[in-house]
């Protein structure tokens, strides 16, 4: 409820306490002036009107807080609601700071550089954007897709997920809005038949020309060429040498459910299924682009895979 324009009791309550924050403050200032106008020249006197700003400064917190029920994001929001009339000064050029040992709710004590050090409050860690969080689930997926060039076979999306066309070779797909360069890729996703040579992958830094042919990096989950896990280097779509590889472990279940998650940064490129990391390789052929997916069947085009879940982040 905001105060200023209740009625009743509580109306009364809320004048007063402003009131009293205004008595407060107009001392604060007043003792700020008189040391100002006193003009001492001296260290010591300098501190105290530092000190003087600074209780000007927690003070206003709190009145920023009784009209918001939030702390100021900065100083300056403090100046911008009205509160302090500029931003705040110390006048032996210090720098003003919310002290980390007070960050509690009411208010946080302010410190300066010169003449009250102590710790800064760490800034917020940025919380971490995933590029692309889009249920693979939902049927808006399909407008994100773009297709390799021949393979624009059907992708039919389930309530479980994404289900590869069984009656295709080879389905190549890039995903709109994937565009990056350091990222973390998690695809979940289960291989749920194929013969000969088949399996999934997860292809990214990926560009297409205006032939559709593509240029990406690929991690592939490949149990038809000899159970392996490869790193490959698309070129023109079909050029495709092996960068790195790793037999599967002894007793791998090819056809469960497996999250696979690649992370590229720079030129290091790291794979790990179901969290643990099997194959690690580096190489700059290419530096950006966008991630997709692929699944393949070479001699028999049975090979079907759910695609569940993929999600790319942004890597610092
Ligand atoms: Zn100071």
């Amino acid at each position: 409820m905001n105060r200023y324009f209740s009625f009743g009791p509580e109306r009364k309550k809320g004048f007063s306490l402003i009131e009293l924050f205004m008595v407060l403050l107009i001392t604060a200032v007043l003792a700020g002036a008189v040391l100002l106008n006193m003009g001492i020249g001296t260290n010591a006197a300098r501190a105290k009107k530092c000190a003087a700003l600074r209780k000007q400064i927690e003070m206003a917190e709190q009145f920023y807080m009784f009209e918001h029920d939030s702390l100021p994001a900065d100083f300056q929001s403090l100046v911008d609601a009205g509160y302090l009339e500029r931003m705040p000064e110390c006048p032996s050029g210090g720098e003003l700071f919310w002290m980390a040992e007070s960050d509690d709710a009411a208010f946080k004590r302010v410190g300066c550089t010169v003449h009250l050090p102590g710790n800064a409050v760490e800034p917020e860690e940025p919380e971490q954007s995933a590029l692309f969080d889009t249920p693979l689930s939902d049927p808006s997926i399909l407008g994100d897709m773009i297709f390799v060039s021949g393979s624009e076979s059907n992708w039919t999306v389930t309530e479980d997920g994404l289900l590869v066309d069984p009656d295709s070779h080879h389905d190549q797909v890039l995903f709109r809005g994937t565009e990056g360069t350091d990222y973390r890729i998690t695809l979940e996703a289960t291989l749920l038949s194929g013969q000969g040579p088949y399996g999934y992958g997860i292809v990214y830094r990926g560009t297409i020309d205006e032939n559709g042919r593509l240029d990406a990096y690929r991690f592939q989950f490949d149990p038809g060429a000899g159970k392996k896990f490869l790193f490959k280097l698309v070129t023109g779509t079909y050029s495709e040498p092996t960068i790195a590889s790793v037999n599967m472990p002894k007793d791998f279940d090819v056809n469960a459910p497996h999250t696979v998650t690649v992370e590229v940064s720079g030129n290091t490129h790291t794979a790990y299924v179901d969290g643990v990391e099997v194959l690690s390789v580096t190489d700059d052929t290419y530096e950006s682009g966008m991630v997709g997916l692929r699944k393949w069947d070479v001699s028999n085009p049975e090979a079907e895979v759910l695609f569940e879940d993929l999600v790319v982040e942004t890597l610092p």
